[in-house]
C-alpha cells in the first residue's frame, strides 16, 4: 500500500489546502449539479459529458489520487464504489453503465481530487465502445 503522502495533508483540518476546482465545489466556491451528498461523499455531473449521463464521486476527505490513499481509506473507497450503481441507476442507466479512475499525469488526471467517473447510455442509446476522452 502506497503510503507516501503526508497523513497530515488528509485532515479536515487541512482541507483548505485543497485548491483543486473539486474543493471549490466541494466549499460551494462554484456551482455544480449535485446529484448526492452526505457526510463523506459528494457526487455531481461532469461539466463536459462523454456519454448521455456522466457524474463523479468524490470523497469530502482530499485525497489527490488513488495512488495516495492509504488502509486507512478502505472503507471510503468500499462506500465510492458502492454508491456508484445506486446512482447509476437513479440516473436511468438501469442496462449498465463504465466507471473509470484516472490516477496521475500518464493515467490522464486531470483534477487531483480523487474522483470515479460513472458514465453510459440509457436504455435504447447505443452501448459505449470507447473511452477516448478520458484517456487520451
Ligand atoms: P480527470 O481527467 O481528472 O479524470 O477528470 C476530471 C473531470 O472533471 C473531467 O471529466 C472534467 O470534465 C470534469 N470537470 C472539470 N472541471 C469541472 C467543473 O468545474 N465542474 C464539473 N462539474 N466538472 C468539471
Amino acid at each position: 500500500m502506497n503510503t507516501h503522502i503526508n497523513n497530515d495533508i488528509n485532515t479536515d483540518k487541512k482541507a483548505d489546502l485543497n485548491t483543486t476546482i473539486f474543493g471549490k465545489i466541494l466549499r460551494g466556491e462554484i456551482p455544480c449539479q449535485k446529484i448526492y451528498e452526505d457526510d463523506e461523499l459528494f457526487a455531481f455531473h461532469d461539466i463536459h459529458p462523454i456519454a448521455e449521463v456522466h457524474f463523479l464521486i468524490i470523497p469530502k476527505k482530499f485525497i489527490p489520487t488513488l495512488a495516495d490513499v492509504t488502509a486507512d481509506d478502505s472503507a471510503l473507497l468500499g462506500k465510492m464504489l458502492s454508491l456508484a450503481p445506486l446512482l447509476a441507476k437513479q440516473q436511468g442507466l438501469i442496462d449498465g453503465f463504465r466507471t473509470a479512475i484516472n490516477t496521475g499525469k500518464l493515467g490522464g488526471q486531470d483534477v487531483y481530487h480523487l474522483h470515479i467517473h460513472v458514465f453510459g447510455n440509457r436504455p435504447g442509446a447505443n452501448a459505449l465502445r470507447a473511452m477516448g476522452a478520458l484517456t487520451s
